[in-house]
């Protein structure tokens, strides 16, 4: 039996016409932000209902551009999660900030409001929401409290393509959001590619100097802070192809999580809360006790499972922090989660298999 893939890019990208889109580009011979990055970056502003989207080279510049977007200085302090990758902190750090974590929502796992509240002063620069595996946060509590506290509001909509709660998007709710184009992604290029969202017109300006060296023409440096973070005509040209795909891809995803979670539910595991239009599969997060057994067992037949993430941030070893408080919750995810095999493509046959195997072990062990 072939070996059941975490993530498959490939299989979404099959029967699609690349090669039209490259042959575009190669014959226009601009190959850096110009028609077709122009030209994706208002479909998918369109897509969000937002006034801007500014493409750069990946997810992660994205976030440290919004935090200097934000006017976020070195030194000040920024919450956000410890269960989300590090990708947040990572920008965090690269702008001279400093982390504050606060624990996320048990059910959720995504930054929980009650503690938001209770770190919430004048000594805090922004919020960084992370919408983990495909789960939009609450953001009506987060960005109500935030806003009552004057403090700006960062999505990081990295696994959250099209998500949405009353019909509207993650990446409409914040002052500006991020996201990531990176092959696996919901939205996935064929190499890396991220972008910022937002409504402000005064911010999407700054980024748009901030992803090319400061510029506000050529050669003149008016703002400072600014690198090099483009993406290539190529990779927005794929982007453009695979986006009215999107929302379809995002409903194969839900049904096979909806079918793991109808076969599981009887089982001592959590589960993902939401199949609702608010979750769009990015990963399939059970949490279970036993982790490295189950793990085993599944890989004995063949299926691949991963664990995002085994680390909470303040503890990986380049960045260990002590925080004043624990973070159980938080904790208790990183020590308890399992990723499933769950993207489009993955056909009804395979998602059978993994449903025999999980529930082979469950059975077997209790
Ligand atoms: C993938 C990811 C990023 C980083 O995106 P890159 O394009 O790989 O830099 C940031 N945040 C989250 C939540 C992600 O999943």
């Amino acid at each position: 039996m072939h070996e059941l893939e975490l993530f498959s890019a490939v299989k979404a990208n099959a029967g699609l016409d690349f090669l039209s889109p490259l042959h575009k580009v190669l014959t226009s011979h601009w190959y850096v932000m110009g028609n077709e990055v122009r030209s994706f970056e208002n479909e998918f502003a369109d897509y969000l209902g937002v006034n801007h989207c500014i493409s750069v080279a990946n997810g992660s510049d994205a976030l440290e551009l919004a935090l200097k977007a934000l006017n976020v200085q070195a030194g000040a302090r920024v919450v956000t999660a410890a269960n989300a990758g590090f990708y947040a902190s990572s920008a965090i750090y690269a702008i001279g900030a400093t982390p504050v974590y606060i624990d996320v929502d048990a059910a959720t796992l995504t930054l929980c409001p009650k503690a938001l509240a209770a770190v919430l002063d004048s000594s805090i620069a922004a919020v960084i929401v992370t919408h983990l595996y495909g789960q939009l946060a609450d953001m009506e509590e987060i960005v109500r409290l935030s806003s009552a506290a004057g403090i700006p509001v960062l999505e990081d909509c990295a696994q959250a393509h099209g998500a949405r709660r009353n019909g509207k998007p993650a990446g409409s709710f914040g002052a500006i959001a991020c996201f990531s184009f990176y092959p696996t992604k919901n939205l996935g290029a064929l190499g890396d590619g991220g972008a910022m969202v937002t409504d402000n017109h005064d911010m999407a300006a700054r980024i748009r100097q901030l992803r090319q060296y400061g510029w506000g023409q050529k050669y003149q440096v008016t703002l400072a802070g600014g690198r090099n973070s483009r993406m290539d005509e190529i990779q927005a040209a794929i982007l453009r192809i695979k986006l009215p795909y999107l929302d379809q891809w995002n409903e194969q995803r839900r049904f096979i999580a909806k079918r793991y979670n109808e076969a599981f539910f009887k089982f001592n595991v959590l589960l993902p809360c939401s199949m609702a239009a608010d979750y769009v599969a990015h990963l399939y997060v059970m949490r279970l006790a036993n982790r490295r057994q189950f793990i085993n067992v599944l890989k004995q037949k063949g299926i691949k499972t991963d664990i995002h993430y085994p680390i909470p941030d303040y503890r990986q070893a380049a960045y260990i922090a002590e925080l004043p408080y624990a973070l159980t919750v938080t904790e208790h995810a990183c020590e308890t989660v399992v990723s499933l095999p769950c993207y489009p493509g993955l056909t009804g046959d395979e998602a059978d298999r993994v449903i025999t195997a999980v529930t082979a072990y469950f059975e077997q062990e209790g």
